[in-house]
Formats: C-alpha cells, structure tokens, sequence
C-alpha cells in the first residue's frame, strides 16, 4: 500500500480510506442497523491490509457508523496508528454551541479524547458563513483545537469547484474532501489548486457512487479493459491524479477490502489512457449538455418532477450508456414521486428554459426509456 504525506499535518494516510458509510448492516423492519460484529471484522481486515485512514459522519448507517469505527479502532493494536476524520454535520446544528455540543457526542460514540481531523460537512461557501452565524461554528472549531480535541480541521465539499478555492484561501483548512471520478472532473482545478497549498486531498466518490460499477460506453473498446475490471479502472483513474491523497471507498465486507486494496496496489494508469478516457467523457458531456445543462432554471414545477434529474438520467442511459444505474435511480426517483409521469403537460416550465427544450414531450421520451423492460 502506498502511503501519501496529508498536506502539512506531518501524517501519512494509505492511498486507499475506508468510508464507513456502508458498513455492513441487519435489517429491523424497514431500518438498517450497523452489524457491529462484521463491521469491526471488515474494519480490522482493512487495518491489516494498510489501510490507516477512516472517514466518518455524525449520521452514517442509522447514526451508528462512529460507534463500530470506535470499537474497531480501539480494539485494535496500534489504535492512535488509525486516522480518524469525523464531520460536524450541517443538518443537525440549528443553536450556538452545537457544534461543541456534536462533537462531544461523537467523541463519547468513538470512545476516544481527541481526533486526526475535524471537518465541517459538506459546506459551501454560502452555507458556511450562514450556518456560523446562526451557530457560531467555527468559533467552536477552532477552540475545540485550542483544546486539542481536534488536531486538524478541514472542510468536506458541495458547491461550484471556485468555493472550494475560495474556502482554502481563508487559510485554515488543512484538509479537503471532495467529489472527483471520471465522469466528474469539475474538482479537478480546485484540486491541483489544495495540492498547491499544501492542503491534504480525500477525494469521495472515486467509483462515482457505483455509477462506474460498469464501464460507460465505449470504455472498453478505447482501453481494452474489460466489465469485470470496472470499478478497478476508475480506482486508478483517480489514483492518477497526483494531487489526490486518499480515495475513499464505502466497504461492507472483507472480499470488496481485498479487491479494492489489489486494485488500488496496481497503481495509476498509464498517461495515455487517463487522456484517452477523459477525451471520451468530455465528449459525452458535451452530448449531454446539447440537450439540458443542470442549469435548474425550469423548476420548481408544480408537480414536484425533478426535471434536471430526470434529463440527467436519461443522458446516463442514452449517452453514456450506463444502463443500470440510470433505471435503479429512475425507480428512487418515482419513489419520491418527482419522475416524468407526474407531468400534467401544464407547460409552465417551457419558456424558463435557455435551451428551449420541449420539456413535457422530452419527458415522457425519458420516462418510456428508463421504464423500458421494467
Ligand atoms: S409541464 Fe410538466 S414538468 Fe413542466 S412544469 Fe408542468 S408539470 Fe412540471
Ligand atoms: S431549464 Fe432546461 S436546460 Fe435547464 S435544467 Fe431545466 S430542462 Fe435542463
């Protein structure tokens, strides 16, 4: 396993993380349960493998994902050898002091006095400075690393890839978590830009949250690697970005650690191919974007119909040929009640839109085709 320096901390995390999102888990009615047990099994199978570095969230796996992470690390030999980075999460800090409040919580779920890093969770740069108003957060942060319960803070990331630059620039982060795969290189810059500044890079979603699980179209044809190698090629593809430190991956057994850990051993990918395959997507986001380009101007719609979505959907299936992922998020999506068939055709949408898509009709193109065989 290769082992990368993490900015300035003076730590060293493996190129492969383990993001404890999808621990494994039992069912009770219609909730999902950590499995603690196999949970620390798998856990301990990635501390023998190499793996150093472990991603956690206040409201990972039914809020339970920082107890298992506690009980394994703990119960492992060299614990402190473990890089722990937890997250005060957005969504559950309304009052001053909660962030102090969470991270108290988290430390008692963890068992543990201090942690690697502390991240704010998934912030943009708006929502940064709103959510410290209304807390006082980053008062919080920064004394709760005067106290030594955190040693270094960082931010994980969601807005337009200038934010992230924006945000590194206030000079306090010394780590960033970020999306970043090959179908989305918008990070890429803002990436290269933390590497820079010293600042540590985790990258989230290197298998696109399993929308590379299978190879877009033309893939295999261009490189020569095969369906079985997917997951694989976009573990490299990341793995070839120098200014990537960690790439995480959400693991619930021991079979995905070894795959994953062989995978990631085999280092990065040859210069050519990272070209060729970035060639072939840009190509493809080109296609797409002649059709809808995110841009959200047509909502809301009166119906709830996630217009942008539904369009995105159907460019996975039609463009980049990434069949099963598009018609299993095209069910989530009619689950949640906002897909093509609740159009009533009222056409409010219709003139909001800069590319002057017949929005309706295009609709229920897409649902015909995401629905098609179910
Ligand atoms: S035409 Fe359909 S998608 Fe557009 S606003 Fe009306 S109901 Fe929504
Ligand atoms: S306004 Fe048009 S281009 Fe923009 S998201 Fe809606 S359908 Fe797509």
């Amino acid at each position: 396993m290769e082992y990368r320096a993490l900015g300035r901390t003076g730590l060293r995390a493996s190129r492969l993380g383990f993001g404890s999102m999808r621990l494994p888990t039992i069912t009770i009615g219609s909730t999902d349960y950590i499995d603690f047990d196999r949970a620390v099994e798998v856990l301990h199978a990635a501390f023998r493998m190499g793996i150093n570095y472990v991603d956690c969230g206040f409201l990972y796996v039914s809020e339970q994902a920082e107890i298992a992470v506690g009980r394994a690390v703990n119960a492992w030999h060299s614990p402190d050898d473990i890089i722990i980075t937890d997250k005060a999460t957005k969504f559950r800090l309304e009052r001053q002091g909660d962030l102090r409040r969470m991270l108290e919580h988290q430390l008692q779920r963890l068992e543990r006095d201090w942690l690697h890093f502390y991240l704010f969770h998934g912030i943009g740069w708006d929502n940064f400075w709103e959510l410290d108003t209304q807390t006082g957060w980053i008062r919080d942060m920064f004394r709760a690393q005067e106290e030594g319960l955190v040693r270094h803070v960082g931010f994980s990331f969601h807005d337009e890839p200038q934010a992230m630059i924006d945000l590194i620039n206030l000079g306090w982060a010394e780590l960033v978590t970020c999306q970043y795969n090959y179908l989305d290189r918008r990070n890429e810059a803002a990436i290269r830009y933390a590497a820079s500044k010293d600042v540590a890079v985790v990258v989230m979603g290197p298998v696109g949250g399993g929308r590379l699980s299978v190879l877009p179209k033309g893939v295999a044809e261009r490189t020569g690697w095969s369906a079985q190698s997917a997951a694989e090629l976009a573990l490299r593809f990341v793995a070839s970005n120098p200014g990537v430190d960690v790439m995480l991956s959400g693991m619930n057994s021991v079979e995905m650690v070894a795959q994953n850990v062989a995978a990631v051993e085999k280092g990065p990918l040859a210069p050519a191919q990272v070209q060729e395959i970035a060639a072939l997507m840009d190509y493809y986001g080109r296609l797409a974007k002649l059709y809808c380009t995110g841009c959200q101007y047509c909502l809301p719609c009166p119906q709830n119909v996630n217009i942008p979505r539904v369009f995105e959907l159907f460019n996975y299936l039609t463009v980049y040929g990434l069949e099963e992922y598009a018609r299993y998020e095209y069910t989530r999506l009619m689950a949640k009640g906002q897909d093509a068939s609740q159009c009533i055709e009222c056409e409010t949408c219709l003139e909001r839109c800069p590319q002057s898509i017949p929005i309706p009709s295009r609709l229920k193109e897409a649902h015909a085709a995401l629905r098609a065989g179910a």
